[in-house]
């Protein structure tokens, strides 16, 4: 059974999409979308060689090898022109090797309609690649699993130039409409983190370095208190 955090990632790629999913692991995202007939065909794509022969070896299982490519290639190299992607996903590893994998690969992105990416920290570094190359955040999702809180990010070409604030480059600006429960978690437990840090740095040499990450801090303290206060 698909964990919680790659069913709601699946939620999110459209119907017929022609799949790629980058870092597939056990590429048990895409057996469950085809499988669940939410497309036709997918790529798997892997870097690491144990990874990528699990992934053989579940879409072997799943008598999905008609249907699903196992790739061995680092990020987007998985993919070619030729096979017309739509829709790529990217899930379980943080923010800015998400980040640097998009950057990588951005030509092969040409022709690709959604991006759903899902991030384990640092969300916010993908947001800013998104403003800097002209991607639309159309929807966002957080969710909790085993204690652990994940972020889901879609992204489509933006039509027109985007600019979100820091507020929004942050904590998102789909989940700053809803400011649910897990969202409220998630913030209150950074901002904590960030006040003990804060509270240590204190008590440290005030080099230039450590001002200036303490005043970076501070700031995003109050970006985010600002927020929990707020009513709505
Ligand atoms: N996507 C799965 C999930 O969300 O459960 C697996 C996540 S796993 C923690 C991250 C996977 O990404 C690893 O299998 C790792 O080998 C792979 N990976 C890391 N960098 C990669 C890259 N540049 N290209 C392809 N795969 C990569």
């Amino acid at each position: 059974q698909l964990s919680h955090r790659l069913t709601r990632v699946a939620q999110h790629v459209p119907k017929d999409a022609v799949v790629a999913d980058i870092g597939s692991d056990h590429a048990y995202l895409p057996c469950y979308l085809v499988l669940n007939g939410v497309v036709e065909k997918a790529i798997a794509g892997e870097v690491v060689k144990g990874p990528f022969e699990s992934a053989q070896k579940q879409v072997q299982q799943e008598q999905l090898t008609e249907k699903i490519e196992v790739r061995l290639a680092s990020g987007l190299d998985a993919i070619s022109p030729e096979d017309g992607i739509t829709a790529v996903t990217i899930a379980g590893m943080g923010g800015p090797l998400i980040c640097s994998i998009l950057e990588h690969g951005r030509e092969k992105l040409t022709g690709v309609e959604r991006l759903i990416l899902q991030p384990n920290v640092h969300a916010k570094a993908i947001r800013d690649w998104a403003v800097s190359n002209e991607w639309d955040i159309v929807e966002e999702e957080i969710l909790k699993e085993n204690e652990k809180i994940y972020e889901i990010l879609v992204l489509e070409k933006a039509q027109s130039p985007v600019s979100w604030s820091a507020q929004q480059l942050l904590m998102g600006p789909e989940l700053l409409k809803h400011k649910t429960a897990i969202f409220q978690e998630k913030w209150m437990r950074e901002s904590a983190q960030w006040k003990k840090i804060v509270a240590s740095m204190e008590a440290t040499a005030q080099t230039i370095e450590i001002v200036e990450k303490k005043q970076e801090l501070v700031k995003k303290i109050q970006l985010v208190e600002e927020v929990l206060q707020r009513e709505n």
